[in-house]
């Protein structure tokens, strides 16, 4: 399947430019002018990496960029006409993954983007993802955005069965089937409930009130941390 990249560019003839680029390279490049126009697509369309322009009709691409990384670890490169080294600090502070002061020759833009997708597909062999959410299979660690959120074994292997079925309703007798049956230890019933309030505490803005692991009544749990 071809990858999307959405190039968020108000000078219609550079987007024009760069979208003729990455298609003749066989990607699907969606052009959009305005922020209003980028999310609208990104709401209905799974993207594979941004191109984002400061300086936009609607506002401004650093703020855009934090709002999406509250929800998403799309790749993001920063297209600017600033080249101070305080705007590229803050350009990555505010999550892009690269950053491209203009004027740039589309060949440099090329190499960027296929440079940041080859670190992103390295990556997700072994960084299962939803959301802001993360897991690190090599390392064993999880994580929020940037931070780390420390976890124990048997939290590390719950989370890791729930965010591999991301969506799906669990039942109880799954969950502890995949955790524990295969070293044929006997688990207490209670052992479930008490490391899935572990982990809402951890990682739930408002634990009383679960939004990314779920209950669902007389069944089990879902995973519903976002894609
Ligand atoms: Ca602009």
């Amino acid at each position: 399947m071809k990858k999307t990249i959405l190039i968020l560019e108000d000078d219609e003839n550079l987007n024009r430019g760069i979208a003729f680029t990455f298609e003749k390279d066989g990607y699907q490049a969606v052009s959009a002018n305005s922020i209003k126009e980028g999310k609208r697509f990104m709401e209905q369309h799974k993207v594979d990496l941004i191109i984002l322009d400061l300086g936009l009709p609607d506002g401004n691409g650093m703020d855009f960029c934090k709002e999406i990384r509250a929800y998403s670890n799309v790749p993001i490169i920063m297209l600017t006409v600033c080249d101070l080294e305080t705007d590229e600090v803050s350009g990555l502070l505010a999550g892009a993954d690269d950053y491209i002061t203009k004027p740039f020759s589309l060949s440099i833009l090329r190499a960027r983007v296929e440079a940041l997708l080859r670190r992103t597909e390295a990556e997700s062999r072994h960084i299962i993802r939803s959301g802001k959410y993360r897991l690190d299979t090599n390392l064993c660690k999880f994580f929020r955005g940037d931070e780390e959120i420390p976890i124990s074994a048997t939290e590390y292997r719950l989370l890791h069965f729930l965010m591999t079925n991301a969506g799906q309703v669990l039942s109880k007798e799954q969950i502890l089937s995949s955790l524990w049956d295969n070293k044929g230890n006997f688990v207490d019933e209670n052992t479930l409930p008490v490391n899935i309030s572990r982990l809402r505490a951890k990682l739930e803005d408002d634990p009383k009130t679960p939004r990314i692991i779920k209950t669902i009544h007389g069944i089990g749990y879902i995973w519903d941390g976002g894609v």
